[in-house]
């Protein structure tokens, strides 16, 4: 479905609709005051158009829904189970597929069996789940991503890779024992869906096998992963997105996968490895706090919509309207004067919210600041990827040492939104930069240990002269 004009449209039609409202600006006001500047308070119906996330959020297909019906509820051996492994050793080729609810339960099951505490877990970039989860077992969480990758303007075209040479010296300094896998995660969800070569995929996994590591993928956009490599590398031009996916998946020992992304469903994922000895100690565990080996926490119907959506995942026509989508609101955002990572990642479009706004220090999240503008503004909801998620602190003064980017993340949920609703976020965006001055940073209220974001309280910073909301 590749067309002759330059913009994209939408390989699909609508057959169920959903309404959306828009509120009035006043209640949009009260609702973020009461949800204490915390966007994951607001409920989902007091949003216009939901960026928040590409995860679980995607629409199914008439495919998949006419599978849902065929959901087989057994609590042993369902038959949408076996068409689950069917359809992800048709794709990911791993010898054990292993069903869990959602992708940080396969990470909490992985890590459970394999890290122990004062182990070390390499990755490009780690998730936020995928980070948490190492540090819980103990283990420290290394982030060893190419320098284009840390730097905003670069335009490299797989800004998500893995610097090679550092991992060879991070194992040979560390040794061996201490590093129970090297993980690489595709697309890099955190360094802005930016994807990883298929090349550097490969020398990963030489420099693994070379020192006897295993090597996993977080695999949850490997879809749009593929279509990148499609798209981008030399030699891949003549290859199918399965192809390509079939000799990426040849280089690991397993991943970990959330099917909420590419796996199209609104709830799934799965552990898929080669190791007989692993695949039993983790299926030990999943029955402790997942349920039965044959459906992991899922019912048949999710089961089986994860079975189909996966294989939808890697048709072209989805995959090449789905990463034109994301570059078109990325090209908006820039005319309309947005500051975004170039070039425009896989699922999401992240706005430099710290060049954006220079007046906002980092320590007063000028990430929040557009994120909280947006829902202001807009009624969109989108979320900040800086200082409040990511900070670390700092062992010997306890003060927070910021990320080097504070990003905004605008995800666009898959086959959900049309090109006219990206039209009017652009719009938002682009009010919003041309008030920028008045916009103000924000303080920590109250917050958690882990994954802090989620729960935490907000306050405006005070500022002369300057009204809320205007
Ligand atoms: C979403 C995500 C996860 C965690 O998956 P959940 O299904 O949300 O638990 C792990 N890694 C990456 C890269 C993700 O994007």
């Amino acid at each position: 479905m590749e067309n002759e004009f330059d913009f994209p449209v939408e390989p699909y039609r609508i057959k169920v609709v959903e309404a959306i409202k828009l509120l009035p600006r006043e209640k949009r006001e009260e609702i973020i005051q009461q949800a204490h500047f915390n966007i994951f308070n607001i409920r989902a119906e007091d949003v216009f158009i939901d960026l928040l996330t590409d995860s679980g959020t995607a629409a199914m297909s008439d495919n998949q829904w006419a599978g849902v019906m065929l959901g087989d509820e057994s609590y042993a051996g369902c038959k949408n189970y076996f068409n689950f492994v069917e359809s992800v050793q048709h794709i990911f080729g791993f010898k054990h597929v292993i069903p869990v609810h959602q992708g940080r339960v396969a990470e909490n099951l992985l890590f459970s069996v394999a890290v122990k505490s004062g182990d070390f877990v390499p990755n490009n970039t780690h998730f936020d789940t995928t980070r948490a989860n190492v540090m819980h077992k103990g283990g420290t969480p290394v982030d060893l991503i190419i320098r284009e990758g840390r730097d905003p303007s670069s335009i490299h075209p797989f800004k998500g890779n893995m610097d090679v040479a550092a991992l060879e010296d991070f194992i040979i300094t560390h040794g061996k024992a201490k590093i129970p896998l090297v993980m690489m995660t595709i697309t890099n969800n955190t360094a802005a869906g930016q994807p990883v070569s298929m090349e550097n995929i490969r020398s990963a996994s030489t420099i693994c096998r070379k020192h006897g590591i295993p090597f996993f993928f977080d695999a949850a956009r490997f879809a749009e992963n593929c279509w990148f490599i499609h798209e981008r590398e030399p030699g891949y031009r003549d290859k199918q997105p399965i192809e390509i996916a079939r000799e990426m998946f040849s280089y690991a020992d397993g991943c970990t996968m959330s099917a909420k992304k590419d796996g199209l469903a609104n709830m799934g994922g799965f552990i898929a490895l080669n190791d007989d000895d692993l695949e039993q100690q983790v299926t030990r565990l999943l029955i402790l706090i997942e349920g039965f080996r044959t459906y992991g926490g899922l019912s048949g119907r999710d089961l089986e919509a994860v079975a189909r959506g996966i294989r939808e995942s890697l048709d072209p026509d989805y995959l090449r309207f789905r990463t034109a989508q994301i570059k078109y609101l990325g090209d908006k955002l820039v005319e309309k004067g947005v500051p975004v990572i170039q070039p425009a990642g896989g699922h999401a479009v992240f706005v430099d919210a710290g060049a954006m706004f220079p007046h906002i220090p980092a320590s007063d999240y000028p990430g929040q600041a557009l994120t909280v503008a947006i829902y202001r503004e807009g009624g969109i909801r989108a979320v900040e990827i800086g200082g409040l998620m990511f900070a670390q602190t700092d062992p010997e003064t306890g003060r927070e040492i910021a990320p080097p980017l504070e990003l905004v993340r605008l995800a666009i949920p898959r086959r959900v939104y049309t090109n006219s609703h990206l039209d009017y976020v652009a719009h938002v965006c682009g009010r919003i930069a041309e008030k920028k001055r008045q916009l103000r940073g924000f303080e920590i209220v109250s917050q958690t240990k882990y994954l802090r974001h989620f729960t935490m309280k907000l306050r405006e910073k005070t500022q002369a002269g300057i009204g809320v909301g205007s």
